[in-house]
Order: C-alpha cells, then sequence, then structure tokens
C-alpha cells in the first residue's frame, strides 16, 4: 500500500535503519531474527534505509531494502541524494530500485562529505531531484522531502527555507520528513508557517531516541544545530562522564552506571516528546531505531504510537 494512503485514514509509524559497513553488522541486520525481522514485530508502516555521502553504501542500502521488500512485513524506503550523483547515474539507480520493487523513496540533496562545497553532482538540491524523478518517472515513486522546523544549518532564513519546501511540494513531492528538532515552540512556529504558506502535505516527525549522550551531542551539533531545550541539557550535564564523554579513557569512576542512567532517562525524554509531538496533530512518527531493537521497542510501546 502507498504510504500516501495511509496518511488519508490514520497517522503512521516508521523506523529508520542504516546500511551496516561490515558483514557482521549485516547480519545483525538483515540475517534470520535480525533487528529488523525484530522490528516487524512492532508492525510499522514502513522502514526507509539512509543512502551515504558519495554513494559509498549504495549496494548495501540496496540489500536492505530488497530483504523488507522480499519479507513483506512493511514497505521499504529508500533515502536517495544528489551527492556525486549525474543525471545518468541516478536514472539508473532509481531504475534499479523500481526493477527490485522499491517505489518509495526520500529525496534529499544530502549531507556534503567533509571538505565538499556543493553537491559534486549535476543536481545540486532537493527541490531539483524532485522535479527530475517526476519527469523521468511520472507517478511510480511516492516521493518523501526533508523539511525543517528549525531551518536548514545553510539556509540564508527559515522564510526562504520554507520556500524551498513549497518549491519540492510544487514539483511533485507526497509529504515531508522533519529533521530532528526538540524545540517545540519553534516546531509549532514551524508547522504554522508551512501551513500558512500552502504546504498541504503530510508532516512525519523524525525523532532520534535519546539513548546515548555522545550521539546526542553530536547529531545536534555536528551538522544540524539543532537547539537543545533546557531539560536535555540539564539530563546531558546531570550524567556528564568526566573529563568529556568524547575520551576513550574518561578519569570517571562511575562511567558505566552514568551511561545508563542517561539512557534510562533519555527513553522517558524521548516519549514526552513523543507525547508533545502527538499533541500537535502531526501526521506520522518516524523513528530512528539505529538498528537497535529493545530500546527503541520500549519507546514504541510505552509512547503508544505501535497502535496509531
Ligand atoms: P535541500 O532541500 O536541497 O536544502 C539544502 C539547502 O539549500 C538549504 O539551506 C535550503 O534552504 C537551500 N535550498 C534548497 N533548495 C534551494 C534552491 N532551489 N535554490 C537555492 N537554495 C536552495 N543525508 C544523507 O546524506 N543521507 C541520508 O540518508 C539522509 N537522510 C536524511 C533523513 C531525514 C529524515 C532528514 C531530515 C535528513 C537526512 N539527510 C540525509 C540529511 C540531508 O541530506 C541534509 O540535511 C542536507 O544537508 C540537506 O538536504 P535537503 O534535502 O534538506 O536539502
Amino acid at each position: 500500500m502507498k504510504i500516501t494512503e495511509i496518511f488519508e485514514n490514520r497517522a503512521v509509524f516508521s523506523f529508520e535503519v542504516f546500511p551496516p559497513k561490515t558483514d557482521a553488522g549485516m547480519d545483525k541486520l538483515c540475517g534470520a531474527g535480525g533487528v529488523l525481522e525484530k522490528l516487524y514485530t512492532l508492525n510499522p508502516d514502513y522502514i526507509s534505509c539512509t543512502y551515504g555521502a558519495g554513494g559509498t553504501n549504495v549496494g548495501k542500502n540496496l540489500e536492505v531494502m530488497k530483504k523488507i521488500r522480499s519479507d513483506g512485513s512493511c514497505t521499504p524506503v529508500t533515502h536517495f541524494t544528489c551527492i556525486g550523483n549525474t543525471r545518468e547515474g541516478i536514472r539508473e539507480q532509481l531504475q534499479t530500485y523500481l526493477d527490485s520493487g522499491i517505489d518509495h523513496m526520500l529525496a534529499l540533496r544530502g549531507d556534503l562529505p567533509f571538505g565538499w562545497t556543493g553537491t559534486g553532482g549535476d543536481l545540486h538540491y532537493a527541490t531539483e531531484l524532485v522535479k527530475f524523478v517526476r519527469k523521468e518517472f511520472g507517478d511510480k515513486f511516492t516521493i518523501a522531502v526533508a523539511g525543517s522546523p528549525e531551518g536548514h544549518i545553510a539556509c540564508r532564513s527559515l522564510e526562504a527555507d520554507i520556500g524551498f519546501l513549497k518549491q519540492k511540494q510544487d514539483n511533485g513531492a507526497d509529504y515531508i520528513m522533519t529533521q530532528l528538532c526538540w524545540d517545540m515552540d519553534q516546531f509549532r512556529y514551524w508547522l504554522d508557517a508551512i501551513r500558512a504558506a500552502g504546504i498541504w502535505l503530510p508532516v512525519d516527525v523524525g525523532i532520534m531516541p535519546i539513548l546515548d549522550m555522545k550521539a546526542t551531542i553530536n547529531m545536534a551539533l555536528s551538522r544540524n544545530g539543532c537547539v537543545m531545550p533546557r531539560k536535555l541539557c540539564e539530563l546531558i550535564s546531570k550524567h556528564w562522564i568526566f573529563p568529556d564523554p568524547f575520551v576513550s579513557d574518561p578519569f570517571d569512576a562511575n562511567v558505566e552506571q552514568k551511561k545508563a542512567d542517561f539512557k534510562e532517562a533519555g527513553i522517558e525524554y524521548t516519549i514526552r516528546q513523543i507525547d508533545e509531538y502527538r499533541a500537535c496533530g502531526i501526521d506520522g512518527i518516524h523513528l530512528y531505531a539505529l538498528n537497535k531493537y529493545d530500546d527503541v521497542a520500549r519507546i514504541a510501546k510505552e509512547s503508544g504510537i505501535i497502535d496509531l
């Protein structure tokens, strides 16, 4: 079933995974009894898989997508970027996805690899990619696009960013998947602003579970410039690992306990954040599963999103 048809009736619930770099990682994700098969038991509507910068993990992405497709428990959605891709390359890759039965995609510009100043490909923005896919493939793909409630880190203004999001809709996008945003006041402002700008696409909210301090700080600051609310900052300070959570040999005597306590508090924080998002009337929750099951399953069950 097309994801857009589900949006017409109820909120959508989905997971995001990434293509592992090693064979052992692939086996853990895609093998018999692996993470994917466990995630299916939570009945997600779709599972998306990221697409690496410069196409480094394209093969593994396709393998993960094919596995989800052949298991038949939910819809596979591939992420796809402009990075390093020519028009011809995009056409060929997308045809391969279609030939493999994968007809849902998240059309992105892509994260620029370190040191790059542009995409290094024929297309420069997600707006162009959406237009190109519609021109080449008509309605064969259901197309999601990224939306940034705080504004993309490189945008000249939030208003300009919203204008480009409207352009993605006008070029044929079907729904929006949001960038991580912990600042709920900003999210509400953005939601009102995009509706006022004439963007009516369903909004599927991306949620990164707060499980690990380093990953949380990295995700917020290495690329996205996310605001961390006071409560989240308190949580990080309270469980801080000395001298800092990035060193490989902390002198803190209590490292393991602090990590466990941080994770517990982070899971509660994530569940409350999902409550707040649902109260905004959003159209879906997209949980970054981080290729894990247990903690993610707990969040999905306790927040109630598996019964949307
Ligand atoms: P765009 O919408 O193209 O915007 C990029 C910047 O250019 C913005 O500042 C925007 O304001 C500006 N802009 C947009 N259109 C125009 C235009 N026509 N003219 C001038 N300026 C314009 N990255 C990956 O590499 N792989 C992944 O798998 C991946 N998965 C993601 C999943 C989700 C749910 C999200 C939200 C992001 C993901 N990303 C991924 C990150 C994403 O690629 C980056 O945020 C990237 O920096 C921007 O992508 P975009 O599609 O939002 O870009």
